[in-house]
């Protein structure tokens, strides 16, 4: 297979990624998926699903958990809803993000994927140590599948993600980089961070925004691939020093919006195409 290949995140019937028509007119060869309703995860569905993906020679590089209640609409909302962090919900999304592992082995994926959600930042917050236990819990589920689990960037900072990372302590443990992320929560410049992180991360999103007037305090704005402040160029230039040989995935979340999602997914595959290009990668 070419070196990263362009990818992009894809779903079913849940989450906000683009659908297999649109994967299937541009010609992306790689996905990630979001998981599907519970109700739908079923080997029939994983089987018609792999089906259809051998019959347009499409590969699902990672499965991204979600959950119902989950909402991005601010900061304080994501520390509320997002990931395994609510105390509430902890519990059942545990036990669904292993249905979720459980399903994406139905899909023959070995990696899956979730946004945790806003770990605290102290140690020794006694939330800290429940959020580690959690975290292993789903690695060994993810282990016993052969599989490795990756944790989305970006609401903590490279340091506290590594903490927390070694805090576990699970050789499955690995980094899902989203560059946008970082500016979106205002939790650090993304290439420092990426630079800081490279050992873990296997996989990553193609994604860019820019800063808001007060990083951490308010959300920053999700823009097209190349017109935001991550700068593109420098990040591929840190993968490739970082030896990241995996796909490069582009995340464009505005579902509401699916002709100029489709346009804008189009325009970033010539970006990073061109950038790939300019770096010798092909
Ligand atoms: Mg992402």
């Amino acid at each position: 297979m070419e070196k990263w290949p362009i990818g992009v995140f894809a779903s079913i019937d849940a989450g906000l990624g683009v659908k297999l028509e649109v994967v299937e007119e541009l010609g992306i060869p790689t996905i990630h998926l979001h998981a599907p309703h519970q109700n739908t995860r079923t080997p029939k569905v994983a089987e018609k699903f792999v089906a259809k993906l051998n019959e347009i020679g499409v590969k699902i590089s990672v499965v991204f958990g979600g959950f119902e209640g989950e909402s991005y609409a601010d900061i304080p909302t994501v520390i509320k809803t997002v990931g395994l962090v609510p105390p509430e919900t902890r519990a059942e999304r545990t036990q669904e993000m292993k249905e979720i592992a459980d399903f994406a082995r139905l899909l023959g994926v070995d990696i899956v994927a979730l946004h945790l959600g806003f770990v605290p930042h102290d140690e020794n917050d006694p939330m800290y140590s429940d959020i580690v236990a959690v975290t292993r819990e789903v690695c060994d589920h993810c282990r016993s599948n052969d599989q490795r689990l990756h944790l989305e960037t970006g609401q903590e900072t490279a340091d506290a993600l590594l903490q927390f990372i070694a805090a576990v302590g699970r050789d499955n443990l690995f980094i899902n980089f989203d560059p946008a992320n970082m500016v979106l929560y205002g939790s650090g410049q993304p290439i420092e961070a990426l630079r800081k992180v490279g050992r873990f991360v296997r996989s990553v999103h193609c994604k860019d925004a820019r800063w808001a007037a007060n990083p951490g305090k308010e959300w920053g704005a999700e823009v097209p691939v190349g017109q935001g402040d991550v700068n593109f160029e420098r990040f591929l230039a840190t993968l490739k020093e970082i030896g990241y040989d995996g796909p490069l995935t582009i995340e464009r979340e505005i579902p509401q919006d699916p002709t100029r999602q489709k346009a804008e997914i189009s325009q970033a595959v010539k970006v990073l195409t061109d950038l790939k290009k300019k770096l010798g990668i092909s």
